[in-house]
Formats: C-alpha cells, structure tokens, sequence
C-alpha cells in the first residue's frame, strides 16, 4: 500500500526551520528566484527590457539599460513599500501556506513577531494575491457546483428561553410570542438570510452564500483540480446561471444537489446531474458533489476553528484562500511557498491592503448579483409595526 501524500518524505522538500535559518541575504535571493525565475535576469517592470541591468548592490536595486528606470525585487508587487524584512515575509508566506485550515494573524505573529495589524495585512495580501490571479478561464468537462451559508450568525441569549405554556417558566423569562407568531416565521422565505430566527427574534442581515465551482480530475479518484468562488446574497437562479455562463463551457455536465435553483441549468445546453441531499451522497451511479463538499468542509473548519469571524467584507478573500489550499493539497511545501511567491510577486499593486492602515482601506463588500441590489430590498419583519399606508 502506498503511503499517504504527506507522510511521504518527498512532500517536505523544505521545513519552517530551514526557511528560518536563511539569512536576510539569502531570503532576498530566493524572492529573486520566485520573480524572475532561476535564469539570473531580471525583467524591467516599467520598460519590460531584459539586459543585463546596472546592479546597485548595498540597495538591492536595478537600474534599467533601457529606461533608467531603478527597481527593486519587489516594485509594482503587493510586498511594494515594504518594511518587514524578507526573511520574516519568507517565513510568515511558510507558516501561512503550511496551515492547512487558515492561519489566524494572531498565530501568526507568534512565529514571526511584529504586530498584530501587520500581520492581518500581510495574510490579507497573501489572499489578494490568490484572487488576484486565479484561473479564471472556463471550466469544462464535470464541474460541482454548491453553496453553502456564512456570517451573520446570532449569539445565544444569556438565558435560555423557553415556551411561554411551559408552567415551570417564570413569566419574565418567557417567549413573548404567541404561538401563532412562533410560525409565522418559518414561512417567512426558503434562504436562512430572509428566515426570521425564532432565538433570537430578528433577521440575519450579514448571512451571505459562498458558491463553489469545482472542476473534476479527467483521471477517477484524483479529485478536484481547479476551484472557482463567489460570494452572493441570495441562491436564486438568476445568480447560478450568470456565474455558470461567466465559468462554465457549454456541453459541459454539472453536479448539484436538489436545490431548487440548479432547475434551469438543464435549457442551458449543460447536462444536468442532482444528487438528493436528504436520501445519500452519492446515487448507485456514482452522481456526487463530493468535492465540492470537501471545499465547504475545510472553509467551515476555517471557520469554526481558526478564524472564528468571517464578514461578509473579506468573505471574498478569504473563499479564495481555501479555494488555494483546496488546489494545492497534493503539492509539497517547496511548491506551495513557490506558488504563493509566484502569486504575490505578480498580482501588481494591492488594491485592498496598500496603506491600509493609514485609511484607504476596502470600503465594500465584493458581493457578485444580478440585477438590484440585493441588500437594498430586504424583507420586512412581519413583527416590525405596519407603515401608514397612503
Ligand atoms: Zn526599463
């Protein structure tokens, strides 16, 4: 029987501790080698030009042959303006990479020191780099589609409450709903977004979907092999048709389960495959979507376990983030770290983190909806007092 992946001696090609141990000198190097790549030139990011550049060697800097222009190993990147040095980015991209359900900033400071501000915006622009340049060209053959909720979840009340006919209850502890009202709720709409949530007697404005599309090996047993993500706010068909039309090759044949809303993919030319949720996993044929289960398994275990909190500002990100560590589950440490390199040395300027914390910070949510806003028109609680009508 062969052994797993990671008890394999060739998945540890590189550990924390070796990384740990380079010099500022040698860190430097290796962010040179994930740039421009073990040829030893380097490309000019203003001019593009590839001769042999003036090198500037106590600053670490390139003058360009062409366009005079001086730059570093990290101009036009998301580490621009850097004041970590690279041996500590190194390290935090190794402890970052090597988590295998998230890496909270707060663990992460523990290995690399510096702030707790420094490091959220340090893993914030290791996220930005994984949906900055994500493959986002269509996906065919079989893909998975789900959704799955996030956010918006309500705390328990101090004291338990229980039914106002109970006769053990004292009265100032009781439900004060009627039982009428008790289910007047539950009819309120299908999605938990818009249900009336008996506990805590309000809706749940900050519940958002995270949908998966996950494209299946060609070969039987390797899983996924790419992952898309979107954020939306409602599971509506509308939204699943759009995302399936930007994503998705037509012919290609999609996996769902019974949501209602995966109805229409079947006049869209896609074969259409549904797996009942409520009776198995998986049909006597074989029709699952497994894989894109085993997604929501480990965002889920991210957050419960690791990141306890995901609003839906940066929920965008941080579906990018596992979607990553979803893909790269069968790659060795050296080439996640590579990928992550990679990534974070070519997805140009940060959008989100740069400056962030002098204020220009991202103000919105990265929300994905077909036609009106959809925050904008929330259902009205049934409890709220009627409006004078006109
Ligand atoms: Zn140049």
């Amino acid at each position: 029987m062969s052994a797993h992946f990671w008890h394999k001696a060739s998945s540890i090609p590189l550990t924390t501790l070796q990384i740990a141990r380079l010099s500022e000198e040698e860190a430097w190097e290796w962010f040179v080698k994930m740039r421009w790549g073990d040829s030893g030139e380097q490309v000019c990011p203003r001019c593009e030009s590839k001769k042999k550049h003036y090198f500037k060697k106590t600053r670490k800097q390139w003058c360009c042959k062409d366009c005079k222009y001086t730059f570093s190993v990290t101009t036009d990147t998301l580490l621009a303006n850097r004041k970590m040095p690279f041996g500590d980015i190194l390290l935090g991209m190794l402890v970052f990479a090597n988590a295998h359900k998230g890496k909270p900033a707060l663990e992460m400071r523990r290995d690399i020191g510096h702030t707790y501000r420094t490091n959220y915006v340090l893993a914030g622009k290791f996220r930005e780099a994984m949906i900055a340049t994500r493959d986002e060209s269509m996906m065919s053959g079989d893909v998975e589609i789900d959704g799955a909720h996030f956010s918006g979840y309500i705390r328990k009340g101090r004291k338990i409450k229980a039914k106002k006919t109970d006769p053990e209850v004292p009265k100032k502890y009781a439900v004060k709903t009627t039982e009428e009202e008790y289910h007047q709720g539950e009819k309120m709409g299908r999605q938990h977004r818009t249900k009336y949530n008996r506990r805590a007697g309000q809706f749940m404005p900050n519940r958002r979907i995270v949908m998966v599309f996950r494209q299946r090996s060609p070969n039987k047993g390797e899983g996924a092999v790419r992952t898309l993500t979107a954020v939306i706010h409602r599971e509506t068909s509308a939204e699943i048709l759009a995302l399936s039309r930007k994503w998705i090759a037509k012919g290609s044949t999609i996996s769902t389960d019974e949501c209602p809303s995966y109805g229409k993919l079947k006049q869209m030319d896609y074969t259409h495959l549904v797996v009942n949720h409520s009776v198995e996993f998986s049909t006597d044929e074989g029709v699952n979507e497994n894989q894109a289960e085993s997604f929501f398994g480990r965002m889920r275990r991210a957050e419960v376990g690791s990141y306890h909190r995901i609003t839906p500002k940066y929920m965008d990100l941080y579906a990018a983030e596992i979607a990553w560590r979803e893909d790269m589950r069968r790659k060795n440490t050296a080439e996640q770290l590579f990928d992550l390199g990679g990534r974070i040395l070519r997805a140009g300027l940060s959008k989100d983190w740069r400056n962030h914390c002098r204020g220009p910070m991202r103000k919105d949510e990265n929300l994905f909806w077909v036609g009106k806003d959809p925050r904008l028109s929330r259902p009205k609680s049934p409890y709220s007092k009627p409006t004078q009508s006109q």
